[in-house]
């Protein structure tokens, strides 16, 4: 029972996408061909070439828009749109993360890479978007990507959070180890890594914890 350690938490950041929802709806499957199709058509490049260049931009940028931005001037805003102009009914509600979410004591928000109305859409079709205090989107974090540490400082500062009493969660390892490195709680979601806690089942472990 890892109830203990989560006692001091007043503060609960989660990522969105599969974090909020599971991998395997195709939803982003459906954003990640937008984006290949996005920079095959501003760079001029074939699909396969569009999606290498993406790998690279994950890699040393940490998203496609931020590489899109340092390498090629490329403009946010249209490019978000875009790529989120997606089928968010694929998302099921889920009535039991709902209740898990509102039964944590504090403040609650979400902090993502993808645009504030991407995550606006996916709370929306999962039922979730009452259980937030606030939404953080890329363009709160001033278009620098997680796990740049500029990106938690904007956190940071936006919550006003301390983070001795801040919970973390995530599908990304690599996305917890500024989280850690600043002393907040590591969750990660749906995977095996680096963390503090681990698990494949978010409602029930929020459930487990108070
Ligand atoms: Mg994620």
């Amino acid at each position: 029972m890892p109830s203990r350690s989560f006692a001091p938490i007043r503060s609960w950041v989660f990522d969105l996408d599969n974090t909020l929802y599971p991998p395997g709806n195709g939803l982003f499957t459906a954003i990640e061909a937008r984006m290949n199709a996005f920079v095959a058509r501003e760079l001029g490049l074939n699909l396969a070439r569009a999606s290498a260049l993406r790998e690279r931009y994950w890699r040393q940028h940490g998203t496609t828009l931020a590489g899109l931005m340092a390498e090629h001037g490329v403009a946010p805003d249209p490019y978000l749109a875009e790529v989120h102009d997606v089928d968010y009914s694929v998302l099921p509600p889920d009535p039991a993360l709902a209740a898990a979410l509102a039964a944590l004591p504090g403040r609650r928000y979400v902090f993502t890479n993808g645009s504030r109305a991407h995550a606006q859409n996916v709370l929306k079709a999962r039922e979730l978007s009452g259980a937030f205090d606030a939404v953080f989107g890329i363009e709160d974090a001033g278009y620098t990507p997680k796990p740049a540490p500029a990106a938690y400082d904007r956190l940071v500062a936006l919550a006003g959070l301390d983070p001795q009493r801040t919970a973390f969660f995530e599908d990304d390892p690599v996305n917890l180890v500024e989280p850690r490195r600043r002393g907040m709680t590591t969750v990660l979601v749906g995977v095996e890594g680096r963390a503090d806690h681990h698990t494949a089942d978010l409602a029930g472990f929020l459930r487990a914890i108070v």
